[in-house]
């Protein structure tokens, strides 16, 4: 057994031990069912990826998402008073490439990213969202440019580029793909595109996808922000749901990634408001 093997085992007990620990029962709820329920091992990213993958409400969201993509297009483009090229910046993990199975094999054997990711990726096999492709034609037929801004890494940008050619959709190519640099903030690499650029529309699942007012920020303030900004939602920015990451739950952690799995554990159960 390697050490990675090792550590793997360990974050699995860790887990395990999270999920399983008894809660206080009354007598009216006790029940075998309740009694064997609570004995089920469960991996935090269950219900989330069960929720991405197999919901055929997120994937109706999907359609939803894009259908008010070409809506809040038309808006723009009708806008005669905009003069520049006009561009659409989507994000692409869990905006227009589906890694469900990945979260799912995560669950499946009992481990945490990024065991695997790597291998993941370079299947190049990820599901295009529904009703990607007809906007992104849309959008390319109307003489919108789509630029592709993502969090992947450098290294993965030839694998990156062939899933998204496999899937035909317009302007998959090196200039329009625009990978990590040295930080995860998309401010930069948006401001760049702003230079030359009238940007009609956002898209992503993610609150950093659109602004870096939301950054490192906690749950309840991005709410706040949300609140003054809400005009900006279905009109400029259009967000897809994740419910298996995303830094909505890193604020959940206070953005300490390095935390053990049973304080993750501990942090998403302080985070839960019960009445
Ligand atoms: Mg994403």
């Amino acid at each position: 057994m390697t050490i990675k093997h090792l550590s793997i085992c360990i974050i699995s007990l860790f887990l395990v031990i999270g999920c399983t620990q008894e809660k206080p029962q009354s007598e009216d709820n006790k029940s075998v069912s309740d009694t064997k329920a609570k004995e089920l091992p469960c991996h935090p990213l269950t219900y989330a990826a069960l929720f991405q993958q197999v919901s055929a409400e997120k994937y109706a969201l999907e359609y939803q998402a894009y259908h008010l993509a070409k809506l809040a297009l038309n808006q723009d483009l009708a806008d005669e008073s905009i003069n520049q090229q006009r561009a659409v910046i989507l994000d692409i993990d869990e905006t227009v490439l589906d890694n469900s199975p990945y979260e799912s094999m995560l669950v499946l054997q009992d481990t945490t990213y990024p065991y695997k990711w790597k291998e993941w990726l370079q299947k190049a096999d990820a599901r295009l969202l529904a009703g990607v492709k007809d906007f992104l034609e849309y959008t390319a037929n109307n003489g919108v440019e789509i630029f592709y801004v993502t969090n992947r890494k450098e290294e993965f940008r030839d694998v990156t580029l062939a899933n998204l050619k496999k899937h035909q959709i317009p302007q998959a190519n090196t200039r329009h793909l625009i990978m990590r640099t040295k930080t995860s903030s998309k401010t930069e690499r948006r401001s760049k595109i702003k230079e030359d650029y009238h940007i009609s529309l956002l898209i992503g699942d993610n609150l950093n996808d659109f602004s870096q007012i939301f950054e490192e920020k906690s749950n309840e303030s991005k709410k706040a922000l949300i609140d003054n900004h809400k005009e900006l939602f279905g009109s400029r920015f259009i967000i897809l749901p994740n419910a298996t990451y995303g830094d909505w739950e890193g604020a959940v952690y206070n953005y300490n990634y390095g935390l053990s799995e049973k304080e993750k554990h501990e942090k998403r159960m302080e985070s839960l408001q019960g009445f």
